[in-house]
């Protein structure tokens, strides 16, 4: 950093943080205040009602939105982006994405074969793509074993040094020995590095989620299941990793930081204690029994499915048994989420997913029986809230950053036009076009 330069142990804290404010300013890619944009449209999307605003104009000033609508004069001096043939809506948000792997993880292991700073390079990549497919948010839900590269990435990029969407990250998951995220198959006599961070006991929990708060860390992680593997096909149960009051400890133990909890869970006992705990999202969720279901209705808990990542990556392979399990219990769980009113966030895995795929589960979850509409408003509306980002991002609204993105066709009739997005604004900035 620019600044550290200024800040030697002669100068006073308080000129170090003039430095902090005005140095990296000239490097960071904050739009003039002044600066004054006037985009034409064929519809602007109103994603919370589902419906377009026909040949509607968006101001923006510096990085918010100034004006919207069909009456908008467009100010004297503008610069004009003609996109009157583009269907405008707000930069999209993936709310499940791991920057820090690619999609080889499973055959080439990062712990084991890149050293930290190339993955962090590599989540540089990632971001980078991730950014030019629409996502101009993301929540980075834990950093794979790559340590704080995910918050280093995050604050390059909130920095300007490199460009990548706007991020939450979780640093390190939390799992235990023996569960989720350990580097299995090795010898004993060999220690290495693991996924996550693992911890079995309170005390060991307590430390490991105090360290991630010290280092930065937006979002507390928790592995309350297992992986797949894990799954007892007999019954369906997901392996609970912790114990009900571990859970509890973890909740708690993050709120004292006004940190929230997102519980990785299948489903089982271990995802209703996870809810019945107070985690604000459970990721993937594709065992969840009907009274979770309900108790995430009651508690206003998110589900973030990923429903596109349990299918083979080769979508002409044969499913293994375990698979057809897995994803056709999906599909249900996802019906009766909808039926019930869980609120539904968007979420990839992307990481295990190409970089910049980031669409890839609109298609399934409108096949799933979502309306292209709602399915849109997970991936801005919803995960807006579920990022408390909502004052912020998540519509084309006054006062709102400058978060846009114009796909060709109506993405209220057909999804699949947001894996082909033409033009990218985050905060003010056109980075795509
Ligand atoms: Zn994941």
């Amino acid at each position: 950093m620019i600044h550290s330069l200024f800040c030697s142990r002669s100068v006073s804290v308080l000129l170090c943080l003039l430095f902090a404010v005005a140095a990296p300013g000239a490097l960071a890619q904050v739009p003039d205040s002044r600066a004054v944009t006037a985009i034409r449209t064929k519809a602007v999307v109103d994603v919370e009602n589902g419906r377009l605003i026909e040949g509607a104009v968006v101001v923006v000033r510096g990085n918010r939105i100034e004006a919207v609508g069909v009456d908008v004069q467009i100010p004297a001096g503008a610069t004009v982006i003609d996109l009157s043939d583009k269907y405008v809506l707000p930069g999209l948000i993936d709310a499940h994405t791991h920057e820090l792997i690619t999609p080889d993880y499973a055959s080439n292991n990062p712990i084991l074969y890149k050293s930290i700073p190339y993955r962090t390079i590599e989540g540089v990549a990632a971001a980078r793509a991730t950014l030019m497919a629409g996502f101009t948010t993301i929540r980075d839900i834990d950093s794979e074993g790559a340590d704080w590269a995910d918050i280093a990435l995050r604050d390059a990029i909130e920095d300007g040094l490199v460009i990548g969407p706007r991020m939450q990250v979780a640093t390190l998951a939390i799992s235990i020995t023996g569960g989720y995220m350990n580097n299995d198959g090795l010898a004993p006599q060999i220690d290495v590095p693991q996924f996550g961070a693992l911890a079995d006991s309170p005390a060991e929990i307590v430390k490991t989620l105090r360290q991630q708060v010290k280092y930065g860390t937006d979002w507390i992680k928790l592995y309350a299941t297992g992986t797949t593997r894990h799954i007892n096909l007999e019954n369906m149960e997901p392996l609970p990793q912790f114990t009900d009051d571990e859970i509890r400890l973890v909740v708690s133990e993050a709120a004292r930081f006004g940190i929230p909890v997102a519980a990785h869970a299948y489903g089982g006992h271990a995802a209703h204690a996870a809810v019945e705990a107070g985690v604000r999202s459970i990721e993937h969720g594709m065992l969840l029994g009907d009274a979770t279901l309900d108790l995430m209705v009651e508690r206003g808990t998110f589900w973030v499915p990923t429903i596109t990542v349990y299918f083979p990556a080769n979508a002409d392979a044969k499913m293994t048994e375990r698979e057809k399990a897995i994803t056709d219990s999906h599909r249900r769980v996802f019906a009766r989420a909808l039926a019930v009113g869980v609120r539904i966030g968007y979420g990839t895995d992307a990481g295990a997913l190409p970089h910049g795929d980031n669409a890839i589960d609109f298609a399934k979850m409108v096949e799933y029986g979502m309306t292209p509409a709602a399915a849109v408003r997970a991936a801005t509306v919803v995960n807006s809230e579920l990022m408390n980002l909502n004052n912020e991002l998540g519509t084309v609204e006054v006062g709102k950053l400058a978060d846009l993105i114009a796909v060709d066709g109506n993405p209220l009739e057909d999804v699949g036009v947001l894996s082909r997005v033409a033009f990218v604004m985050k905060d003010g900035i056109v980075y795509k076009r």
